[in-house]
């Protein structure tokens, strides 16, 4: 299963004109073959004329259910899906869930790493779109590991995505993305 987190960073609840969450996570989930890895093309899906790069942190549930490794991912957003399925109250599944949705770079393991200190970059065609810093995380990693254990049949080996800082935007064919958590994690995917 691929968990993902919404509305995680105060400034990007904002920037798409959201409330944060109050008491709990905003949770949802991409199918676990939604896949991209880094190096894949990516094809935009034909239904969107707005798909946006969320630039986030993600992790692995280990044998014990904590965070076993972190690499950095990419939560792709039908953005004008999911404004249509909010003004309808629907699921996010065409909006979240396309083939290719969940971009994700090299694993690497969490031992030792202080995951509320990580900084994230994300360039789209060599220039800077988003920066972001997991200590700004309105859910810490514990508390979402917390609340999606007592909610969901978390197993090992699920993945989280931890929710974007601001800047997200609209990827179009042709565009290269570039996303990294500084020193740790690299991805690199090419769209058409
Ligand atoms: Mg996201």
């Amino acid at each position: 299963m691929i968990y993902c987190i919404g509305r995680n960073y105060a400034k990007h609840a904002k920037e798409l004109g959201n409330t944060v969450p109050q008491g709990a996570p905003v949770v949802f989930f991409k199918p676990p073959a939604s896949i991209a890895l880094s190096g894949e093309t990516i094809k935009l899906p034909a239904y969107s004329k707005e798909v946006h790069f969320e630039l986030e942190l993600a992790f692995r549930f280990n044998e014990n259910l904590e965070a076993g490794e972190i690499a950095v991912a990419n939560d792709l957003t039908a953005r004008d899906k999911q404004r249509e399925a909010q003004e309808k109250k629907t699921p996010w599944s065409l909006a979240k869930g396309f083939k290719k949705s969940c971009g994700l770079g090299n694993w690497v393991s969490a031992k030792n790493i202080d995951l509320q200190n990580l900084e994230l970059k994300l360039t789209l065609n060599d220039q800077l779109k988003q920066h972001g810093f997991t200590k700004d995380m309105l859910f810490s990693i514990p508390v979402i590991i917390e609340y999606l254990k007592e909610t969901f049949p978390v197993e090992p080996g699920d993945i989280v995505l931890t929710g974007t800082p601001e800047g997200v935007g609209p990827v179009v064919a042709g565009d290269v993305i570039d996303a990294e958590i500084i020193g740790l994690s690299k991805a690199q995917w090419k769209f058409i």
